[in-house]
This record gives structure tokens, sequence and C-alpha cells, in this order.
């Protein structure tokens, strides 16, 4: 098994193949189009929106920003959503998170048409993956499961450990990998023996938001660890670094394969968004292409 799971790497291989299905879809007069929704003045959210436009640019996918500033009222947020569901030249309908504050996302994301839900997380997308049925499944889960198919195939059987239950990134997880036909434990900021329980699993997915909160006494020997924590750090004086959940340098030498950060999770996570585009595209053009 190879150690060190490149997910820039995996992320551009799969770019390459959707800009391929983008021109299909061109050349049959469709050009997919995602519309990215920021609420906030938060600037790691400006550089996620700013990933997102210019990944979409380089696939040839359309993409329409809408930035509002903290104190943007809920009903015309809602009233942008109704008029983006209506529009059939948009296929896929992001809200980034966080929201500002007094904007409530579990409201708002789920005025989403579910056919436009490109993360996959108003309710009935989210009720509809718990039930393991088809439907829009959340991009940074999706690429979870196509960085651990990268080293392991087959996981059928295999118990894993998701630290973690936000909508975005736990929840759906553990129903992604229990769809896989994974032994799946749940864990989350009130449970007991988070390190003995962690160092029974075959795969770890940390998505907790702690800087080296996964340390060696974790892992069990040649486990797959997959890192989703985006942490800022200072390192010294006015410099700041990105690091995940994993103490890496700690826990090299007993995982059996593991996810950097930066460049393991997050660049699938952008991957996937724009593969959800190209999908809803297609979805909600089934009569056009011939496919109905
Ligand atoms: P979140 O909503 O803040 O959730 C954090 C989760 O961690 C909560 O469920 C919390 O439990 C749990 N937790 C806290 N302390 C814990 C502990 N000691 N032991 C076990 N669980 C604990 O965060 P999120 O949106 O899921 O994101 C998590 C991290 O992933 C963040 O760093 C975020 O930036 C990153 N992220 C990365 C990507 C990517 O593409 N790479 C995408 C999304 C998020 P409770 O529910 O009990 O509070």
């Amino acid at each position: 098994m190879k150690k060190f799971i490149d997910g820039k790497a995996i992320a551009e291989k799969l770019c390459e193949t959707l800009k391929r299905k983008v021109k299909k879809l061109k050349n049959a007069g469709i050009t997919p189009c995602i519309a990215l929704i920021k609420a906030n003045d938060d600037p790691a959210s400006e550089i996620y929106v700013s990933k997102k436009e210019n990944l979409a640019k380089a696939l040839g996918i359309r993409s329409q920003t809408y930035k509002f500033l903290p104190g943007v009222k809920e009903n015309f947020l809602a009233n942008l959503i109704e008029d983006l569901n209506r529009d059939p030249d948009i296929h896929a309908i992001l809200l980034q998170s966080p929201l500002a504050e007094g904007l409530s996302f579990k409201k708002l994301i789920n005025l989403i048409s579910p056919e436009k839900d490109v993360d996959g997380l108003t309710s009935v997308n989210q009720g509809k993956l718990f039930a393991g049925e088809d439907c829009v499944l959340p991009c940074t889960p999706q690429g979870i499961i196509h960085l651990i198919h990268s080293v392991q195939e087959d996981i059928s059987g295999m118990h894993a450990v998701v630290l973690g239950r936000s909508i975005i990134v736990g929840r759906p997880m553990i129903s992604l990998l229990l769809n896989n036909d994974c032994s799946v434990t749940a864990l989350h900021s009130k449970s007991r023996n988070v390190i003995k329980i962690c160092s029974e699993a075959d795969i770890i997915v940390s998505a907790v938001g702690r800087p080296k909160f996964i340390t060696k006494d974790f892992i069990k020997e040649g486990a797959i660890i997959i890192d989703v924590g985006i942490n800022r750090i200072t390192i010294s004086e006015g410099k700041r670094k990105v690091v995940g959940d994993v103490d890496f340098d700690d826990v090299w030498n007993s995982v059996g394969a593991i996810t950097p950060v930066p460049n393991g999770v997050g660049p699938m996570t952008v991957a996937y968004l724009m593969s959800n585009t190209v999908n809803l595209a297609i979805n909600q053009n089934r009569k056009k292409l011939g496919l109905v």
C-alpha cells in the first residue's frame, strides 16, 4: 500500500475527465453553471470561493458569484435562492458556510431545490443518503471515499471511525462508509474512550478542527488516516500556516496511508463540487441529451 495519499494529483486526474465531459456538454449546447453565494466577511471563505471560481473557469464551467456583507437580510437571500431555483441556466447552487451571524444556514440551505443542491446538504438529499437511496452526495465525503479507494479498493468489513458529526462532513461520511459496507463508529465531543476506539480503527476520518489532535496513540499499525481538518496556526510573529487535525510527523511511522494538509482532502472537495455541477447539468437536461 502507498503511504502518502496525494489528493492534489488525484483531484487533477478527476478534473481531466471532467474537462472532457464539459466539452461534450458544450457541444450539445449546455454549459454547466454553478451559483456561489457568500454572505459573510470571512477571509477564509473568500479564498474558498475564489478557488471554486478558478477551477470552474479552468474546466469550462460557468460560475456566478453573489457576495453579501453581514447585515444582508435573510429574506433577500431566500428570494435570490428562489430565483436561482427557477433559472434553467443555473444547474447548481452552493451556499458557502459559515453564514454571517443572524442568518440560518439550515433554513436557507433547505430553500435550495434538491435537484440543484450541489453539496447535497438539503434535508432531502441528506435523508436519501441516510436511507441508502440515490441522491446528490456531499462533496467532501465523496472526495474522501475516492481517496480511501485510491489505496484500498475493497473496504467492506473494515472498521471506520469518523470524528465529528457536522452535516457537511461527519454525518454524510458515516452514511457513505456504511454504504461501502464498513463497520462505522461515530465520535464527537461527548464521546468517551476516544483514543482507545480510534486505536482499533482500520480507517480514521478526522473532521474535528483541532491542530495535532490525532497523535500516534490513536493509530493502529497500518491504518488509513484521512485528515479533513483545516486549522490556521501562528508559527511566528505575523506568520501563519494551515495544518490538519493529525500530527503528521508523529503518526507517519505507524500509518498504512495518510492524507497531507494542505493538498489532501481540500482539492478533492473542490473537484467533486465541479463533478456534481456537471452531473446536475446532465440530469436537468436529460431530454435534450437524448437520455430519456
Ligand atoms: P464542526 O461543525 O465544527 O464540527 C466539528 C466536530 O468535531 C463536531 O461534531 C464536534 O462534536 C467534534 N469534536 C470536537 N471536539 C471533539 C473531540 N475532542 N473528540 C471528538 N470529536 C470532537 O466542523 P466541520 O464543518 O465538520 O469541519 C471540521 C474540520 O474540517 C474543520 O477544520 C474544517 O475547516 C474542516 N473542513 C475541511 C474541508 C475540506 O475540504 N478539507 C471541508 C469541510 C470542513 P460535537 O458535535 O459534539 O460538537
